[in-house]
């Protein structure tokens, strides 16, 4: 039976219009709707006077002037990155040219290695955090008070920040409400990623609220479900395995019936991440490099 995941995609919002979403959380859509953003980023505002942004978003002047504009006769302290996508940290230079404030995060793309085959266009090579934010680590600011929390696996740098005064867990690409999260290797690691959704099963927070789309309530279910969908499709791949499928585009023929085309290449790249995992606890082989051409098959025949 498949797995339902309880998806939540009522979105109510105006482009470039900075708007009330919970007590002392702002947010701010960019125009910037796509297969992998939604409607758009949202760049939350947190606190009233001087205030945190998290994820600036793309670097689209419009965005940056409107998020600028609706803080005026406000100071910007901090700004927060969850990871390197070019849909979250490219306007952290702008919105610190433009006030002076730090910015925090993981650590560069990828760790700073751009490798050969390693090329992937939605990283934001250009962004280096100011003040490096480890798991656990504390930033504090006039009112509120984060907790960074590391859940590497979208990306290897992703951090979700929460305000533990609150319950309130800003989970960036991590856990969406919208869609599930692209696993895209090699930054990407499906086993990484796997443990970050444990990790958050021993939280206490209240309340998601994602970088795309609308905050997620009943977030334990969520990631629940994220988790169980994932084994599923471990699940599908295996027996696609089984049945001597053992190239990833045609996997992705057996088990994406119906997806847009549009999709087919990170679902390929999601499959790969599955069966990197899979070679990492030896359940999966292949010759050689496992690359998104390769053949693979089970371990054990
Ligand atoms: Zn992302």
């Amino acid at each position: 039976m498949a797995v339902e995941i309880p998806f939540r995609r009522d979105f109510a919002f105006e482009y470039g219009r900075l708007e009330p979403v919970a007590p002392g959380i702002r947010r701010i859509v960019a125009n910037n709707p796509g297969p992998f953003t939604f409607r758009g980023t949202g760049t939350y505002v947190i606190g009233e006077g001087k205030v945190a942004v998290i994820d600036p978003g793309p670097e689209l002047v419009e965005h940056v002037d409107a998020l600028l504009g609706a803080l005026r006769g406000e100071t910007i302290t901090h700004i927060l990155v969850t990871h390197t996508h070019r849909d979250h940290s490219p306007a952290a230079a702008a919105v610190k040219a433009a006030t002076g404030a730090p910015t925090y995060g993981f650590g560069p793309h990828a760790g700073g290695r751009r490798g050969e085959t390693a090329v992937e266009e939605g990283g934001d090579w250009d962004f280096t955090p100011d003040i490096v934010t480890r798991d656990g680590d504390e930033i504090v600011g006039s009112g509120w008070r984060f907790e960074a929390v590391h859940t590497p696996g979208h990306t290897s740098n992703h951090l979700c920040f929460a305000l533990p005064d609150n319950a309130i867990l800003f989970s960036g690409d991590h856990v969406m409400g919208w869609s599930t999260s692209v696993i895209a290797p090699p930054d990407g690691d499906m086993a990484a990623y796997m443990a970050s959704l444990e990790k958050l099963l021993h939280r206490d927070d209240g309340v998601y609220w994602p970088t795309h789309g609308p905050a997620i309530t009943d977030p334990k279910a969520h990631v629940r479900a994220f988790i169980a969908h994932r084994r599923e499709r471990e699940a599908g791949i295996i027996a696609c395995l089984e049945a001597g499928v053992g190239r990833v585009d045609a996997m992705v023929e057996r088990l994406y019936v119906g997806l847009n085309p549009n999709l087919h290449r990170a679902a390929g790249r999601s499959v790969l991440a599955h069966l990197i995992d899979l070679i990492g606890r030896e359940v999966v082989k292949t010759d050689g490099t496992a690359t998104i051409d390769a053949t693979y098959r089970l371990a054990d025949r």
